[in-house]
C-alpha cells in the first residue's frame, strides 16, 4: 500500500490522541535485542515478574500474536501532566488507567484500518508479550535511554505506548537512529542503584517494581525518597526525557483524591476507601496491605529525628 495510506493512518491515530505514530514490518526481533531480554532473565534481574520470562517465541516475534501480521503500528499518548510535585505516586498512575484508556482509542483506530483498508488487526496495551520500546525505536519514535525509558525526541519520557498489529502491509517508518547522550544523571541519582550505565535495569533494585510488583519487604539499603507507589526519578532528572509535551490525554489529569493522598492517610485507610481511590486507576495493581506497608515505610523515611 502507498504512502497515502500510511500518512491517513497516522492522521487517524494523532486524531484519537496519539503524539507521536509510527510503522514497522513485523517480524523476528533482532538477534542483539532477543539476547539482551535472554541475558536479562537468566541473570535474574526481573525479580519476581515471572510473566517476564513466559511466551518467549512470542515476545521474540509478534507474528504469533496475529497470525498474517505484517505491520506493527506503534503509538504514543502523552500522560504528563506538571504540578504536584509533592505527590506520592508516579506521574503515569495519578489518572485513569493506561490499559483502558489506550485500548478503546487503539481499536477505534483498528476499526477504522479494517474498514477501509481491509485485513486484520490487534491492539495490544502492556498485555501481551511484545517489546513495546524495541517496536516504537524499529517503528521511528523515539530511543531508549540509559534510563531504560523510550525517549522521544522534542517529547520526552511522558508517554504509555500501545501497539496494533495489521496484517496489511505498508513501507516501514525508518528506525530511530538518534541516541541517549550519555550524561548518566540517571544513573547517579537512581536511589537503588538499579541502571547499569548501559542500558540495563536491576528490578530488583528499582522501586518501580519494588512499590507495584514485588510482595516482599525492601532491601534495607533502598530509602523509598518521595512516593508509594512508583517512581520517577530518572525520568525526573534526564534532560531529553523531562518534557512535558503537551497533548496529554485528559483521561490522565491527575485526580485530586491521589495528589492529596499522604502517607499516613494509606497507613489507616480501610477498605471502602481503598477501593474508591483504586477505582478505574492502574493503582489497584497494589493491594491494600502492600500499600500500607510501603506507607509506613515512606511515613518512618520522612519522619523528623
Ligand atoms: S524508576 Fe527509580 S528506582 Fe527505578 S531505575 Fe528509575 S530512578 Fe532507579
Ligand atoms: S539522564 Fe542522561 S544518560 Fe540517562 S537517559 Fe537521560 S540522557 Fe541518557
Amino acid at each position: 500500500m502507498n504512502d497515502a495510506v500510511k500518512e491517513d493512518i497516522r492522521d487517524r491515530a494523532i486524531d484519537a490522541g496519539a503524539v507521536r505514530c509510527g510503522f514497522a514490518a513485523c517480524g523476528p526481533v533482532s538477534a542483539a535485542a532477543r539476547r539482551l531480554y535472554d541475558d536479562w532473565i537468566a541473570a535474574g534481574r526481573q525479580g519476581s515478574m515471572e510473566y517476564c520470562g513466559r511466551y518467549a517465541e512470542q515476545r521474540a516475534d509478534p507474528r504469533l500474536l496475529l497470525d498474517g501480521a505484517q505491520t506493527v503500528i506503534s503509538c504514543a499518548f502523552a500522560y504528563g501532566y506538571r504540578g504536584h510535585d509533592g505527590c506520592i505516586v508516579s506521574e503515569y498512575a495519578r489518572g485513569l488507567d493506561y490499559h483502558t484508556v489506550l485500548r478503546r482509542r487503539l481499536e477505534d483506530i483498528g476499526r477504522y484500518i479494517e474498514d477501509t483498508y481491509g485485513g486484520q488487526t490487534r491492539a495490544l496495551v502492556d498485555t501481551a508479550p511484545m517489546r513495546e520500546r524495541y517496536w516504537a525505536v524499529e517503528a521511528g519514535l523515539g530511543y531508549v535511554g540509559v534510563n531504560n525509558q523510550l525517549i522521544i525526541p522534542g517529547i520526552g519520557s511522558r508517554v504509555f505506548l500501545g501497539e496494533l498489529l495489521w496484517t496489511g502491509r505498508v513501507e516501514p517508518d525508518e528506525a530511530c537512529s538518534a541516541k541517549c547522550r550519555g550524561c548518566m544523571a540517571c544513573v547517579r541519582a537512581c536511589p537503588g542503584h538499579a541502571l547499569d550505565g548501559e542500558g540495563g535495569c536491576d528490578a530488583r533494585r528499582c522501586l518501580s517494581y519494588l512499590t507495584i510488583e514485588c510482595r516482599d519487604a525492601l532491601p534495607p539499603d533502598i530509602s523509598l525518597g518521595q512516593g508509594c507507589y512508583g517512581c520517577d526519578v530518572c525520568l525526573r532528572v534526564c534532560p531529553e526525557g523531562n518534557i512535558y509535551p503537551g497533548g496529554a490525554l485528559p483521561e490522565f489529569a491527575p485526580r485530586p483524591e491521589v495528589t492529596s493522598l499522604t502517607a499516613e492517610q494509606l497507613q489507616s485507610m480501610g477498605s471502602g476507601a481503598y477501593k474508591r481511590l483504586v477505582a478505574g486507576s492502574a493503582m489497584r495493581r497494589v493491594p491494600l496491605p502492600r500499600l500500607r506497608y510501603l506507607a509506613s515505610l515512606l511515613a518512618a523515611s520522612t519522619a523528623p529525628d
